[in-house]
Order: C-alpha cells, then sequence, then structure tokens
C-alpha cells in the first residue's frame, strides 16, 4: 500500500480525553476514531491490526475443533427471562424496544442464544461434544467507559460455548480451550497469566480469567511467590489467622464499656490500647428487591485490620450484585439496632448475620456494643453471637499467605483479555436444553463457555509494545510488516529503488506500506514510529549506490545495507516473527 494513497490521519497532539499509551497512540496513529464516549471506529491501519488478531483466534479456535458461526447482537427478552438473567443483569444490559414494545437487549454476551440454539437443534448424545464460538461486536452500558478501547460500550468479542453429555467431557472441552488460548495469547505478542476467576455472576463450577500483565490494568491479581497458585484478588480465598492469642485462650465475660467519640476500628483500638486484630469490624448493607424496596438489611463482621472483599460477599448472600448497596445508617439503624460506628454482633435484630470464618476462632474481642459510645469487650463467637452465613468474606491482600503452601503472595496488575468459564448445566437447565443417552435418557447439556477481547486485546498489546515514540506492534499482528521511507518521492533514482523493494517484498508474501507521501523526511520517520511497523526500509541519499538504511522498530540501531541484503534481511524477520 502507498501512504499517499491511503487514508491515514496522524496527530502530533495528545487527545484531552486519553490517559493511557494505547488510548493515547492509537488515536495519534488515526487507528481508532471515538463516535461517542465508550464507543470508537476502527480507521484503516487498526481495522487490520484487529482482522489480524481474529485470524490469529479464528485459526486456534478451527485447531481445536470449534466451529463459527454469527449470531445476531439483538437478543428478545423472552430468552433472558428463561434464565432469570433479565433482572439478575442491572443496568449494564442495554435493553431496547422494538415499534411494537416489544424488549431486546444488544448482547453483551450470548449464553442464552446458543443454548437456544443447542436446545432446539440437538436432541442425541451422538450430536455431543459440540463447540460453537463467533466474532461479534458486544454491549455493555457501562457506568463509566473510559481508557478507550480497554472499557468500552461497544467491543469485539470472540465467544465460544462447548456442549458435552457430563462434567469428564465438559473437563476436557475446557482444557482444550485453555490450551488454545495459551497459544492465542503467545502469537498476540502478550506476556499474561492464567488465574483463578470468580464465577459468582454467572454461575459455574471453575473459570481462569487470562490477565495480560500491565500496571494500567484494571484486574488485580495475586500470585503465590512459591507454588503456581495464582487469582484473581476477588477470587483468592482468604487464609484464617487461627493462632492470634492462641484459640485456648480461656473466654473472659462479656462486657459493655464507655468508648467515647470510637467511631472508628483506630479509635476505638487506640481507646483500648488494644491491637486493632482484637477489635471487629462492622459493614452495613442493603439488599433491594426489582421493585427499589428494601429486601432486608445485612451487618457483615470481619476482623478489624482486614478489608471486605464485596465480590465474595454478593456471592455468600446469592443476589444480585447491583441490588446489594452499602447502608444508610438512619434506615438500618431504626430497623435493625445497629449504631453507626458502633455497630456489633451481638444483639442485632432483623439483619442477616455474615461472620468472615476467621472471626469463629478469634477470642475474647472488641465489637460495637449497638450503643451510642459503648463497646463490648469479651467477644466470642459461638457464644455471644452466631452468624445466618458464616464464610470467607475478606479481602487478601500482598504477603497474605498463600492458601495452597502458605507462602506470602505478591500482587501484579493486568489486563483480562481472555476468560474460560465451566458453566455445567445452568442454562441447559433452566432453558431444558436436553440430550437422550443411549437408553434414551434425557439429561441437561453441560456447558463451558470462552471469551476473548478482541479489541481488548489490541489495546493490551500496545500496552505491553510501545515506547515514547509510538507503538512497537509484534510482526504477527502488525498492520504492516514493513514500512518503506522514500525520503525524496520526486527523485526518479530513490523512487525506482523504493518501487524495487517494494515489489520484490510483496511478490514474497510481504505486507509492505511505502511512504511516498510528499512531505519532510522527519513526519515520515515520526510517523513510521508512531504506526509501529515492526521493519523500517529508508531510501534516501546512497539509493544511486545500491545502498539503504535498515532498522528494526524495537531497536535504536540502524545500518547500512546492499538492496538486497535489506530484502534478505526483512524477509527472514518477518518469516521469523510469524512463526
Ligand atoms: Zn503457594
Amino acid at each position: 500500500m502507498r501512504l499517499s494513497k491511503m487514508h491515514i490521519n496522524t496527530l502530533r497532539e495528545v487527545p484531552g480525553e486519553a490517559e493511557l499509551p494505547s488510548h493515547i497512540f492509537l488515536l495519534r496513529a488515526g487507528m481508532i476514531r471515538k463516535l461517542v464516549s465508550g464507543v470508537y471506529g476502527f480507521m484503516p491501519l487498526g481495522y487490520r491490526v484487529i482482522r489480524k488478531i481474529e485470524e490469529i483466534v479464528r485459526e486456534e479456535m478451527d485447531m481445536s475443533g470449534a466451529q463459527e458461526i454469527h449470531m445476531s447482537a439483538i437478543q428478545p427478552s423472552e430468552l433472558w427471562k428463561e434464565s432469570g438473567r433479565w433482572t439478575a443483569m442491572g443496568p449494564e444490559l442495554w435493553r431496547i424496544r422494538d415499534r411494537h414494545d416489544r424488549e431486546f437487549c444488544l448482547g453483551p454476551t450470548h449464553e442464552e442464544i446458543f443454548t437456544d440454539i443447542v436446545r432446539n437443534e440437538v436432541n442425541s448424545y451422538r450430536q455431543l461434544p459440540l463447540n460453537l464460538y463467533q466474532i461479534q461486536n458486544k454491549y455493555r452500558d457501562e457506568a463509566r467507559p473510559r481508557f478507550g478501547l480497554m472499557r468500552s460500550r461497544e467491543f469485539i468479542m470472540k465467544d465460544a460455548y462447548s456442549f458435552d453429555r457430563d462434567e469428564a467431557g465438559l473437563e476436557k472441552s475446557y482444557d482444550i480451550m485453555y490450551e488454545a488460548y495459551e497459544r492465542i495469547f503467545d502469537r498476540c505478542g502478550l506476556t499474561y497469566r492464567p488465574v483463578e476467576a470468580d464465577t459468582g455472576a454467572i454461575g459455574g463450577s471453575g473459570s481462569h480469567e487470562f490477565i495480560a500483565l500491565s500496571e494500567v490494568g484494571e484486574s488485580d491479581i495475586l500470585y503465590c511467590t512459591s507454588c503456581n497458585h495464582a487469582a484473581t484478588s476477588e477470587q483468592m480465598p482468604g487464609v484464617d489467622d487461627i493462632v492470634a492469642d492462641g484459640a485456648t485462650d480461656a473466654l473472659e465475660e462479656l462486657k459493655t464499656v464507655d468508648t467515647p467519640d470510637t467511631k472508628t476500628i483506630e479509635e476505638v483500638a487506640t481507646f483500648l490500647d488494644v491491637p486493632k486484630e482484637k477489635t471487629i469490624k462492622a459493614i452495613l448493607l442493603t439488599v433491594y428487591d426489582d421493585d427499589g424496596g428494601v429486601k432486608y438489611h445485612v451487618t457483615a463482621f470481619l476482623r478489624g485490620d482486614r478489608e471486605l472483599n464485596m465480590i465474595k460477599l454478593v456471592n455468600a448472600l446469592k443476589e444480585p450484585e447491583h441490588m446489594v448497596v452499602m447502608a444508610d445508617e438512619a434506615i438500618i439503624g431504626d430497623a435493625t439496632g445497629a449504631v453507626g460506628g458502633f455497630t456489633g454482633p451481638v444483639g442485632l435484630h432483623d439483619a442477616k448475620i455474615i461472620v468472615d470464618s476467621e472471626l469463629e476462632h478469634l477470642p475474647n474481642m472488641v465489637a460495637g456494643a449497638n450503643e451510642l459510645d459503648q463497646h463490648m469487650t469479651g467477644v466470642n463467637y459461638g457464644r455471644d453471637y452466631k452468624a445466618d452465613i458464616l464464610i470467607d468474606i475478606k479481602q487478601v491482600q500482598e504477603g497474605d499467605k498463600c492458601p495452597i503452601c502458605g507462602a506470602p503472595l505478591a500482587q501484579a496488575r493486568g489486563i483480562e483479555v481472555g476468560q474460560v468459564f465451566k458453566l455445567g448445566t445452568k442454562y441447559s437447565a433452566s432453558m431444558g436444553a436436553l440430550y437422550k443417552d443411549e437408553n434414551m435418557q434425557e439429561h441437561p447439556i453441560v456447558m463451558g463457555c470462552y471469551g476473548i477481547g478482541v479489541s481488548r486485546t489490541m489495546a493490551a498489546i500496545v500496552e505491553q509494545h510501545h515506547d515514547d515514540n509510538g507503538i512497537i506492534w509484534p510482526v504477527s499482528v502488525a498492520p504492516y510488516h514493513v514500512i518503506i521511507t522514500l525520503v525524496k518521492p520526486d527523485d526518479k533514482e530513490q523512487a525506482a529503488v523504493a518501487d524495487d523493494i517494494y515489489e520484490k517484498l510483496q511478490s514474497k508474501g510481504v505486507e509492505v506500506l511505502l511512504d511516498d507521501r510528499d512531505d519532510r523526511a522527519g513526519v515520515k520517520f515520526k510517523d513510521a514510529d508512531l504506526l509501529g511497523i515492526p521493519v523500517r526500509i529508508t531510501v534516501g541519499k546512497k539509493a544511486g549506490e545500491g545502498v539503504v538504511e535498515y532498522k528494526l522498530r524495537t531497536d535504536a540501531d540502524r545500518s547500512e545495507l546492499s538492496i538486497a541484503t535489506a530484502i534478505e534481511s526483512a524477509l527472514t524477520y518477518v518469516t521469523d516473527g510469524l512463526r
């Protein structure tokens, strides 16, 4: 492609709303353009990258035995009501109505649609296993779309769904997809980590997220410094601290003590001269129903130095996440006897009490007395209070113990680019997707689902591959492999050499951009760096002597080579990069 003929519009200035390198460089390189908040279009060079990522995904999916189909993004509400997600999904579900007032949504995912296809078309074990996938636009009405392609309201996704006759079949399908994902992200040039992930919202028995490591990512992961264990911070199980003062301590008497103006854990710990580990922290929440009315109140308790993990709490309650909100102290106080800043587990009423599993083992704690300016000491689980739900709800932090081997955990940030998920029979059972076995007995089909954020992967690649001057595409996803910078397009000798290299490389299957624009050399070099084309061949003054300049985008060095050597070097570099 000749750049003089290409629609391209690079920007020198950093667009105001862009903060992350991927957002800045993709806009500046003219690869994406914003339509409205969280909605982007792809320009010629950007769309080539998208198609390269899609092709890598397609090749690996097809090789794994999956079959590509293409369903509509428009989904009727009836299917979502069948699965129960029409109400379970919050305002992120992009709901629309047609002229007959029938409700639809723009699909954020396609479990219902694929389950519907399969229940209509699969009825025998002979048709299983089956894996169907598509690459398609998805919609999520984000409250705060940001960071360009990283968190947008419309995005390109590959979603696949596997259908098996039993759990053993699902395990196999899951492993095949897991391995395909490793190959896909390897080929995209990403440094990533598969981590155990939360299964709460969709419901299922196991899941991994593939996290592209990046300081700017929104995913928090914890990984063991000794064994292989890694998980999202929501998912990492907490290890209860059972030692404390020793579980064999004699139980103290329950006493109420005056603790004026000690609303925070710090204040009460200082006032009573005890470590924060001896205190109990209370968190008040309210669960609402579909009509916005109060369903019930919740008080959650955990050790004073711990933080609440909201995902674990929501999963324990088995309620939709958006229905569980921090409580208005006045309302919950009247209803349950809680007193803001002085809430404790003893003497509450009309509230569901969730207690972090750790507190079961910790004797003689300090907790609020549900009276203004008063706390209780000698608070013991079992004797003085009981939980409706006793479960791990604490946030695991860097340095906490690995639940597998006990070594300290380390923390990293990253971008979630893919997820694999064992759904089990959640959708097939609720929607009646059944198959008949050899004895004509009916069973629900066992499902898995597998997503890759294609447009987000593009952003993640830029986050991992850039410098101050622009993008540094890995060869496998680069919009073009080689850029020929023609210094003086009106110089006949230079133009002829550039054309010769252009033709020869293209004839070998190399994708070449020829910068024949009537512009200063400095502008062309800046653009070549910004666009991130892996190999640059500069045709300038020495073209007449058969010498050109050869430079890799990953490398600061440039070298003068004969035309033939430059072509050979480029060909080798590109071939290696595609391997
Ligand atoms: Zn470990």
